[in-house]
């Protein structure tokens, strides 16, 4: 009886042990199985097949707008480049051409575009110098921030205000007026000193608030409507070392938390809102990057590939489940916090890391100036709109702008938070539908709490929705129609709206 006893119990303790492997084992499979099959797939599913454009096709970041144009490759050098430049104009007068200017085509509604038109190629025109005494530099139009900042670098400086990665021109920098992640300051006119403009006529005119004021201000956010910026006058800021801190926050804290923890020793802050289904849109982060009394360190890096985050970041595409273990890692892993970094590193980022590489799927921008007090309204609305449509939210970044008292088309009219939404779609008419439907109830939401939304993305508002957000856009059409009376410069912008 006893010995009975002794193996029942023990085939009792066999089978307890194997239960307790095999739940073991399941939830190893949950913890660790489930997560890196998922990352498997979106590794074998991020193919690079994109397909080359045709000869004599331009496009721009959105993939969606190719179109044929005769493309001009200006020149590297100033008093060549002016030859080119007025010949190029004379002969689209001559024959009822259009011109526009392109710098890195990374607007998103035909900002650079206009069906047979003639395409200026800038980023050739790209030479630069900087006055240490003055600490102003001097540039060409077509130099990209991933040229300046190595630049300004190697001589202790920095940009004062640019996006949040350094694909861009300066000429698409001041042609959109840019911001970023500088929050203690208005858009990027406000480090614009001075700039050389050529006209459709040919003739070069001088821009500055004291010079040509009325166009220097029209140029800034003026989408290559008024003529060619040649070279610019910026202001530039010193190189610093941060060291990153964050925390994770409800959304509805987000602006009374910002307003805490951003004090004078702030030198760059950027939030972001998850989309994962948990937590959508309600909760966020915020990095707040604080001055170090040291050096920065002497090279940069330029990081061409963002590996294992490019991998959960393209994961999420499509994935209830991707997007939750994205927000779950980013708040496990911890970011940058506790690091140390440089200004001029943490802007020296190439926004190609994490682009679509898919033929038939693109992803598209759209951002909403927000006014503090109407953030969590804001997002209350999103909340109820975004879920309503098939696509797809992918990221949303928060930045600080302050009031932009420098150029015409300006959508910071006061202290405003910018929401930075990225959506993934099909390249095909029913997604772009959608997309139209989306962004006018998103632009509506803005509208109706005091809100605007930036116009270098897809041209899905509708002109009376254009207006009421831009109420002095009349008047700045009716400008460009005196500054350039035979409409050289056109793009999709102004044929949307302008006419
Ligand atoms: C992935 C991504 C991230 C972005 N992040 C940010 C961000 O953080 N902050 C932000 O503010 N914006 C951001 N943007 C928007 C971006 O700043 C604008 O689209 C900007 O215009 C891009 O610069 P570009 O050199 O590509 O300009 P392009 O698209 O080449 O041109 C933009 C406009 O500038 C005009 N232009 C260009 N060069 C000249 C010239 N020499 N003379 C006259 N007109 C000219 C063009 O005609 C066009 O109307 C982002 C866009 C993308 C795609």
């Amino acid at each position: 009886m006893p010995h009975q006893l002794h193996s029942l119990s023990s085939r009792y303790r066999v089978k307890t042990v194997l239960l307790i492997l095999l739940a073991i084992i399941a939830v190893s499979l949950t913890v660790v199985a489930r997560p890196a099959l998922h990352l498997v797939r979106a590794a074998l599913h991020d193919r690079d097949e994109i397909l080359p454009l045709p000869p004599g096709t331009v496009d721009d970041a959105s993939r969606l707008n190719p179109t044929r144009m005769q493309l001009v490759q200006v020149s590297s050098e100033l008093s060549t480049a002016k030859e080119q430049l007025r010949t190029v104009l004379k002969e689209a007068k001559a024959q009822g051409k259009k011109v526009t200017m392109a710098g890195s085509r990374h607007t998103m509604g035909g900002q650079t575009i206009y069906p047979d038109g003639i395409s200026l190629d800038m980023t050739r025109f790209k030479q630069m110098q900087l006055n240490t005494t003055t600490q102003i530099l001097t540039v060409q139009s077509g130099a990209t921030w991933s040229a300046i900042i190595p630049y300004l670098n190697q001589q202790g400086y920095s940009v004062a205000v640019m996006q949040s990665n350094n694909d861009f021109s300066v000429g698409g920098t001041m042609s959109a007026n840019a911001h970023g992640w500088q929050h203690d300051s208005p858009p990027f006119a406000s480090t614009v000193e001075s700039f050389r403009l050529m006209l459709a006529d040919g003739t070069v005119v001088q821009c500055s608030r004291k010079e040509n004021a009325e166009l220097f201000s029209l140029v800034l956010g003026g989408y290559g409507l008024f003529g060619i910026i040649l070279d610019v006058n910026l202001k530039v800021a010193l190189n610093e070392l941060y060291s990153a801190q964050r925390v994770i926050i409800p959304s509805e804290d987000y602006v009374e938390t910002y307003q805490r923890r951003v004090s004078a020793d702030v030198g760059m802050v950027y939030g972001r809102l998850s989309v994962a289904p948990d937590s959508f849109l309600s909760e966020a982060i915020l990095t707040t990057y604080h001055k170090v009394t040291a050096e920065p360190e002497g090279a940069l890096t330029t990081p061409s590939q963002a590996g294992l985050a490019r991998t959960v970041f393209r994961g999420s595409v499509d994935s209830d489940y991707g997007k939750n273990l994205r927000w779950q890692l980013e708040k496990a892993s911890g970011g940058e916090a506790g690091t140390s970094v440089s200004r001029n590193q943490i802007m020296n980022r190439p926004s190609t890391l994490f682009e679509n590489h898919r033929q038939t799927e693109t992803d598209i921008l759209h951002e909403y100036f927000i006014p503090p007090e109407s953030l969590e309204l804001f997002l209350e609305k999103c909340r109820e709109i975004i879920p309503k449509y098939k696509l797809d939210l992918l990221n949303v970044t928060v930045r600080n702008v302050e009031l932009d008292s420098d150029s015409y088309l300006r959508y910071a009219d006061q202290e405003m938070f910018g929401l930075v939404m990225l959506f993934h779609q099909q390249r095909r008419a029913s997604d772009e539908a959608e997309m139209r439907s989306l962004t006018q109830e998103l632009v509506e939401a803005a509208l109706e709490v005091g809100g605007r939304y930036y116009l270098p993305y897809r041209l899905h508002s509708t002109p009376e929705q254009f207006h009421r957000a831009y109420p002095q856009a009349t008047k700045f059409f009716q400008l460009k129609r005196q500054y350039d009376p035979d409409e050289t410069f056109q793009n999709y912008f102004y044929t949307q709206y302008g006419r």
